[in-house]
């Protein structure tokens, strides 16, 4: 009996085993087929040939085979199966993350060309028939239908009509083949060219220029590790404005030359404009670009170019490091410290981690850059692991912003302490706007308010569902509560909730008071502001950043989104409204982001031909973080930092894996992770982990659920993911109600 390992999109099931029956011709490992699952038929993915079952284990047969050349590349396959062990979640699970989105190309006027490809009838459960489309077994097929459905079999990624016209495959065939839901056609369009949305006009690679001798030096070793055709991880430590993105493009066009492919991942395409414009540049229609925010159809499009061999250059965000690429050499992870590199859902991957992994299992480069590395890779590059190449100026030599310090309580005193802007900064913006120069202000907290009390008697709102404090929103009628969280809303009343009084105060600045204040104070200036609200709709991030880019605005407000790769050469300040935001939080990483964010808000200064500066508003202004970023001194941070990390027992020393168990009520979450927990333990005698907990999740309540935490702290990942995974197949029931974050980031 020839017997296959199927994945199918059930959270945190292994693969599943059954049978080919003589019918049907064994599928291919990374093909889809249809098969039965409880009372279903669902669409899963051959992950092993030759799968063994015990004697006697009833064996189902599969429905149908979908693809007869795998859609998923094996070493996609592979990848998954490494990400599904290593972030304990089920093969499907992480299958999915690597599978393109459904079909579902709209007709446009503008198309390009066209291109024909077996429906995917049945890889859609609802909609799906049980029609054999492999077997052949269609039923009143013309020859010649039957012969083009034979040659799209072996296209699993489509082929061009145009293609299929030399290959004796008309026009009308097609349409036959389209009318029975067998084939689909969709258009590529010029239109669908993700690139006009996501990037800002006005960028070319700039390709006679020369190196300066830094730069040279890095490229040089660079090249040689690309040419050495081998796996290698190479962090490239280069200060804000040093170059980078110019060596990686050499780079990149030193592998495609030699034959490879080169995958450059980016923290958010719409953040990282120029990049991605720099390659579309230097590449022209050979980059695809791979984000989540695409529509599904252009995402579409972009992967099967990929699958079918089109394209060198992959620019994407996370999931892009599952690209269906071949002959891969070369990948860039840039901005590598970037926390948007972690999936916060199931499967709970490392975009960076999961790269270093593929590119191990195909011998490629592996390119880290960073101003501000992770703990995790610059201590690699300590220990050897990792070559180390350091860019210490910026090209040009161009200093550094200068940062001064505003040590906000001498401010409260000074002005009372509703003060939110500062003397100084305030200063440094007006002589900004004067000298037709721009701004950039921080505050890495959206909304109005972060909270609202009465005055009276001190009720505070908040979230019904979540253990957390509304957030207040100017709305177009009046002032709106918000959670972050659930995104539950409300009106705020006019009167306090409990006693009737009218004295609802708001407590804590977000992005849109600041935007407010400083349209108050400086009436001439044109202001604009992005945070997750103000970009909501599609194409508006982009609009004000080509706005900001253009100098059609002068001072620009944000979140964190303002404070990443962005080169904006007219900014000479930078202004931070309170660089204490991330501190407060109970998480070992907060010092490290805390000087990840201001050194890179502060590299966004200065960054033309005029010197920059910023001012950095504080509470503590003697914190090692906020010193040491003003500094922009990384050695010194990491070492002080380091120290730490050892003594306390916290990564890059020793793993962590956390789990969140939820329930309805907190006794029921924590009685569940005190099971969980006295399962494990008997582990920890004969292994080298230790468990810590259960106890209340800082975010107590989230969706109406409570949550309880536990952590598993070791050095050996291996044996506690062993232990977590034994415990969690006994307790079948606890599925639902649990989360694991291996190597987590927010442990909220
Ligand atoms: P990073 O990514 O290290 O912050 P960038 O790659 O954005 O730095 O480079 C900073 C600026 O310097 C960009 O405007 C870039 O065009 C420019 N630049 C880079 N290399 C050179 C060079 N060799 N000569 C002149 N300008 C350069
Ligand atoms: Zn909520």
């Amino acid at each position: 009996m020839p017997l296959i390992s199927v994945a199918v999109p059930v959270p945190f099931l292994d693969s599943l085993t059954y049978n080919v029956p003589d019918s049907i011709e064994v599928p291919p490992i990374g093909a889809r087929v249809r098969v039965p699952v409880g009372g279903r038929t669902l669409t899963g993915c051959v992950v092993q040939h030759d799968a063994a079952v015990d004697e006697g284990t009833d064996v189902k047969n599969i429905a149908e085979a979908v693809d007869r050349e795998p859609l998923l590349p094996p070493s996609i396959v592979e990848l998954c199966r490494w990400v599904a062990d290593y972030y304990v979640a089920g093969i499907g699970d992480a299958l999915a993350v690597a599978m393109p989105p459904g079909a579902r190309g709209k007709a446009n006027a503008f198309k390009r060309r066209r291109v024909a490809m077996l429906t995917l009838m049945g890889s859609d459960p609802v909609h799906g028939t049980t029609q054999g489309v492999d077997a052949g077994h269609v039923r009143g097929l013309t020859p010649k239908q039957d012969a083009a459905l034979g040659i799209l079999r072996d296209a699993p990624a489509g082929l061009p009509t145009a293609e299929l016209r030399d290959r004796g495959v008309t026009a009308g065939v097609l349409a036959g083949l389209v009318g029975r839901g067998l084939v689909v056609l969709h258009d590529e369009h010029d239109e669908r060219d993700p690139f006009e949305r996501a990037v800002m006009a006005g960028v070319t690679p700039d390709t006679t220029r020369e190196l300066t001798d830094e730069q040279r030096r890095a490229a040089d070793a660079l090249l040689a590790l690309a040419d050495a055709d081998d796996f290698r991880v190479a962090l490239l430590h280069g200060v804000t404005g040093s170059g980078k993105t110019e060596l990686y493009l050499r780079l990149a066009d030193r592998v495609v030359r030699r034959g490879r492919r080169v995958l450059l991942m980016v923290p958010e395409i719409a953040l990282t404009p120029s990049v991605a414009a720099l390659f579309r540049g230097a590449f022209g229609t050979r980059v695809a670009i791979q984000h989540s925010a695409l529509a599904d159809g252009e995402r579409h499009d972009q992967w099967h170019r990929i699958r079918r061999g089109e394209i060198d250059v992959v620019v994407g965000t996370r999931s892009a490091v599952f690209a269906p690429l071949d002959r891969l050499g070369l990948v860039i992870v840039d901005e590598e410290h970037d926390s948007s590199y972690k999936q916060e859902e199931t499967p709970r991957y490392h975009g960076r981690d999961v790269a270093i992994m593929r590119a191990s299992r195909e011998r490629a480069l592996v390119v880290l850059g960073s101003a501000t590395p992770s703990m995790e890779s610059y201590q690699h590059a300590v220990t050897g692991k990792y070559v180390r190449i350091v860019l210490e100026k910026r090209v040009l030599d161009r200093p550094l912003a200068a940062v001064r310090l505003v040590n906000m309580r001498q401010e409260y005193a000074d002005e009372g302490p509703e003060t939110v802007i500062s003397r100084d900064l305030a200063t440094a913006i007006d002589e900004r706007l004067t000298r037709h120069e721009q701004v950039l202000v921080l505050l890495n907290r959206r909304g109005y308010a972060t909270a609202i009390f009465c005055r009276q008697c001190g009720d505070t709102f908040e979230c019904p569902n979540c253990s957390v404090s509304l957030t207040v929103h100017r709305a177009r009628q009046g002032w709106r509560a918000r959670c972050h969280y659930c995104n539950y809303s409300v009106t705020v009343p006019k009167a306090c909730r409990k006693c009737a009084a009218p004295y609802l105060e708001h407590a804590g600045v977000g992005t849109e008071r600041i935007e407010e204040q400083l349209r108050g104070r400086f009436p001439g200036a044109r202001i604009g502001r992005v945070d997750r609200d103000s970009v909501r709709r599609q194409g508006t991030l982009t609009r004000i950043l080509s706005q900001f880019a253009a100098h059609e605005l002068d001072v620009l407000v944000g979140t964190q989104m303002i404070a990443k790769g962005h080169d904006f050469p007219g900014v000479t300040l930078v202004g931070v409204i309170s660089a204490d935001v991330g501190l407060g939080l109970a998480d070992f990483r907060a010092s490290e982001r805390t000087f990840q964010l201001l050194t890179q808000v502060a590299g966004r200064a200065g960054r033309g031909e005029r010197t920059g500066e910023a001012i950095v508003q504080t509470l503590y202004p003697e914190h090692y973080s906020i010193q040491l970023a003003c500094r922009q001194d990384y050695p010194s941070f990491f070492e002080r930092e380091v120290a730490y990390r050892r003594g306390m027992r916290y990564p890059p020393f020793f793993a962590l894996i956390n789990g969140v168990v939820r329930g309805p009520t907190f006794d029921a979450a924590m009685q569940q992770a005190r099971e969980i927990v006295g399962r494990l333990e008997p582990a920890t005698a004969t292994s080298h982990f230790t468990i810590l907990g259960p106890a209340p999740a800082p975010l107590g309540r989230l969706r109406g659920e409570h949550r309880v935490q536990f952590f598993l702290k070791g050095t050996r990942r291996a044996e506690m993911r062993r232990a977590l995974m034994q415990v969690v197949a006994g307790m079948p029931e606890i599925r639902r109600r649990l989360t694991i974050d291996v190597d987590p980031l927010s442990v909220l």
